[in-house]
């Protein structure tokens, strides 16, 4: 895509008039809302990033992996932070940090410890490729991330989001870091009126984010912007009045804050019924490990499965029981309905305290890949779906 400058303009960091509301436009000039943001001149370029660097300087946030830059730390910070925000994600932070505080520690831990220590924040698939790295990193790099694009993108789990993040804060290389916080940025900013989940526009976001990032600084620079987003430019309300560059932003002067960026349609979730068994004898509950493809694989659950239609989730959990352990179960009472929101779907959980007709008949196991019988105190050292976890907190009182 060709892209174009604002011409001079006497105001540092204004839009040209013919973008304002009300003026004819010129033809030969760059026109607000034709799909594709226009890269600021120079001079506009220079005041955003004086004031963006100067703004981050003064208001940073005190985050631990800020203190060193260590490779390490960033990586790590990077990948719980997708999907996740600060506030939420500092506590797993410093667990991790606790448990693993190099690469080699976490090369070397059991599974089922990794998982457990990235419980809650959804996506185990992140930690696992997290610790098939460290197990790279251990064995080829002695211990050391590597400092170069290529490799790094080699690397189970770490994508150009991640390499760019790693090489541009931990070792201040020149490359933009691009995420949903720079993206709600940029469409404000330069005026984005394509949907940020258009090929096009996060394209030409990156274009524009390579083009002013200033030589040298891609570690604060980066940061300032994704800080702004997180800070000032947030998702609702963002707080213009605050804004070291609001006299550059484009949708600002236009009064289109509120339509950018533009809202992609929402997606309907599906909905399922699902009943579960918290089976218990002799005061142990049984469980079982997820197989390795599919929905949440590897994490421990309670036996169940999927209400059919027409059928009663009482129903269904003899039926699932039957087939996937083949035992017969008695149910003693229901603990009660849990409902979740993972990204794609809905669940309602019925769980149900249940035991053994047959005790001396063990569960086979037809589709988990292992199970165990725990004490109540002991399931809090196993990985489970949020759907589970939210079951566990209710155990307490629930059992016979
Ligand atoms: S002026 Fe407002 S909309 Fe524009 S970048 Fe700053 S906070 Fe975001």
């Amino acid at each position: 895509m060709p892209q174009r400058s604002f011409p001079n303009t006497k105001t540092l960091g204004s839009p040209p008039l013919s973008l304002l509301p009300g003026r004819p436009r010129n033809r030969n000039e760059p026109q607000a809302g034709d799909g594709l943001m226009k890269r600021p001149d120079a001079r506009t370029t220079v005041s955003i990033q004086g004031k963006l660097l100067k703004w981050f300087q003064d208001h940073q946030r005190d985050l631990p992996w800020r203190m060193h830059y260590r490779p390490y730390e960033v990586w790590i910070s990077e990948v719980m932070l997708q999907q996740t925000q600060v506030r939420t994600m500092l506590p797993y932070y410093e667990r991790w940090m606790a448990r693993f505080p190099d690469i080699r520690s976490v090369a070397e831990a059991p599974e089922d410890t990794v998982l457990k220590h990235w419980e809650g924040l959804g996506y185990y698939n992140r930690a696992r490729n997290i610790q098939r790295t460290a197990g790279i990193i251990t064995r080829e790099f002695q211990g050391e991330v590597p400092r170069d694009y290529k490799t790094l993108r080699n690397l189970p789990g770490i994508g150009p989001y991640t390499a760019s993040a790693i090489l541009s804060l931990a070792f201040n290389e020149d490359r933009p870091v691009v995420d949903g916080n720079v993206k709600r940025v940029f469409s404000r900013l330069f005026d984005l009126s394509t949907v940020l989940t258009a090929p096009e526009s996060l394209r030409s976001i990156e274009e524009i984010a390579r083009a002013i990032l200033p030589p040298g600084r891609a570690r604060s620079f980066n940061q300032a912007l994704m800080e702004l987003g997180a800070l000032v430019c947030t998702p609702r309300s963002p707080r213009c009045l605050h804004c070291p560059i609001r006299e550059a932003c484009v949708s600002q002067v236009l009064g289109l804050v509120s339509q950018r960026p533009v809202p992609t349609p929402a997606k309907a979730l599906s909905s399922i019924e699902v009943a579960v068994g918290v089976l218990v004898s002799n005061g142990r509950i049984f469980i079982q490990k997820r197989p390795a493809g599919g929905l949440m694989p590897l994490l421990w659950e309670f036996p169940g499965g999927k209400v059919k239609k027409g059928e009663t989730p009482e129903a269904a959990l003899v039926r699932e029981l039957r087939e996937e352990l083949e035992v017969q179960i008695q149910i003693l009472g229901k603990i009660g309905v849990i409902r979740h929101s993972y990204t794609s779907f809905r669940v309602a959980l019925h769980a149900f305290a249940c035991r053994l007709r047959d005790e001396a008949r063990l569960p086979v196991l037809r589709s988990a890949t292992e199970s165990k019988w725990v004490n109540r105190e002991e399931i809090a050292d196993f990985p489970f779906p949020a759907a589970n976890q939210k079951l566990i907190r209710m155990l307490g009182a629930a059992l016979p």
